[in-house]
């Protein structure tokens, strides 16, 4: 009888293994309603003094209970290594402790060649992303479009209106047209 050693690793599913991607999740990645679409998903511990709000908190804990995130300190030299990187931009960059921590990590990552993707709505880190060229996504842009559709709907009457409707006012009632978020079945 054959046996046949196969090895079954998340992480080398791939032929290269530098194909895949590391997911780096921002705070602002679970107040907006992180999914996770892999289990290469990474975060650093100071942000959950940046998630407050019970709902938000109740995503980051599931996460972390069905593994699809790792909780990764961060070196002391990537650290330094971004200090050096966002001062030579000469940007005025307001960065708070748990940003600075996630940068890092999303740097240490870029240096090893895992390939990071930073998953966050903050505009401060996405700036600061762009000076490190590390590509980013943003979930109320791109990543909710993976679970959500969006309606255009009037306020008032609550008429449907197609996505490429040219106008912000109704046509029945003249409200207002807004957007609305419908989870995909
Ligand atoms: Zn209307």
């Amino acid at each position: 009888m054959k046996t046949k050693n196969i090895k079954f690793n998340k992480n080398n599913t791939s032929n290269t293994s530098n194909t895949n991607i590391s997911y780096i999740i921002d705070a602002s990645g679970f107040i907006n309603g992180f999914k996770p679409i892999s289990d290469n998903n990474f975060t650093v511990p100071e942000i959950t003094e940046e998630i407050k709000d019970l709902k938000s908190k109740l995503t980051f804990e599931e996460a972390i209970n069905n593994e699809k995130i790792a909780i990764v300190d961060v070196k002391e030299e990537y650290k330094n290594k971004l200090k050096e990187s966002i001062s030579v931009s000469g940007d005025n960059l307001r960065l708070s402790i748990p940003d600075i921590n996630l940068l890092s990590l999303a740097l240490e990552f870029k240096l090893e060649n895992k390939n990071p993707i930073v998953i966050t709505d903050d505009y401060t880190i996405q700036n600061t992303l762009k000076i490190l060229n590390i590509p980013f996504k943003s979930i109320l842009t791109e990543g909710i479009n993976q679970i959500y559709n969006w309606k255009n709907i009037c306020k008032g009457c609550k008429k449907e209106y197609p996505n490429d409707y040219p106008y912000n006012d109704c046509e029945i009632c003249g409200s207002d047209i807004v957007k609305k978020r419908i989870k995909k079945n």
